[in-house]
């Protein structure tokens, strides 16, 4: 039984893609859309050998080994040009690393149209590293699975220039126009914690660092609650 939270990255592959599906694990993602039927061919990417054991094991179980390939690398080394992948999914890690693996494998991008990420924290590294590559946001969702909140990035590439506010980089330019209860909550988690650091920050010395760092804070609890509590 695949997670929610899985479902709804499934969700935004187009039908009939080739699909990379970097960061696999047990490639639960890639299996779940080949049995459905919902891709042509897919890529189960694993740098670390237990997992990539562990995705072999699931894709000859699922009997899917002539529509799913599992190739042992880091990130998009798992993919060649010549495999005309059309879409690139990366699950449950944080978002600067996805960021990450994109910027290194940025070539292997040509023909892809679509990319469906799923960062656990700091979904503004992707945001900002779209941005600088000419990859633009088509939706974003957010979710709560566990207790646990998710968001739900996919980009496809731009022929315009893109560029978003602050506000839309730390929280989302779709997210911010659904504001949705889960999204209320998650902000309302983030700045409460802000302003618990803040708070005992008061009781440190007082050095340039800390200031700084306390300006950041202020900052952020701002551009966040004129969100929540504006007229937007
Ligand atoms: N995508 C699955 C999901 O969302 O449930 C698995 C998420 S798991 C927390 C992250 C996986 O990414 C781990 O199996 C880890 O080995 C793999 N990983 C981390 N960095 C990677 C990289 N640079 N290239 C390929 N896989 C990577």
């Amino acid at each position: 039984q695949l997670s929610e939270r899985l479902k709804r990255v499934a969700a935004y592959v187009p039908p009939n893609a080739i699909l990379a599906d970097i960061g696999s694990d047990h490639a639960y993602l890639p299996c779940y859309l080949a049995l459905k039927g919902n891709i042509q061919k897919g890529i189960a990417g694993e740098v670390v050998k237990g997992p990539y054991e562990s995705a072999r094991k699931q894709v000859q179980q699922e009997g899917l080994s002539k529509s799913i390939e599992v190739r042992l690398a880091n990130g998009l080394a798992a993919v060649e040009l010549t495999d005309n992948v059309t879409a690139v999914t990366i699950a449950g890690m944080g978002g600067p690393l996805i960021a990450s693996i994109l910027d290194e494998g940025k070539e292997k991008l040509a023909g892809v149209e679509r990319l469906i990420l799923q960062p656990n924290v700091h979904a503004k590294a992707i945001r900002e590293w779209g941005a600088a590559n000419g990859w633009k946001i088509t939706e974003e969702e957010i979710l709560k699975e566990n207790d646990k909140i998710y968001e739900i990035l996919v980009l496809e590439p731009s022929s315009s220039p893109v560029s978003y506010t602050e506000q839309e980089l730390l929280m989302g330019p779709f997210l911010i126009k659904a504001k949705s209860p889960v999204f209320i909550e998650k902000w309302d988690r983030e700045t409460s914690q802000w302003k618990r650091i803040l708070l005992s920050m008061e009781s440190t010395e007082q050095t340039v660092e800390i200031l700084a760092k306390k300006q950041e804070l202020i900052n952020k609890i701002q551009l966040t609650e004129e969100v929540l509590h504006g007229e937007n």
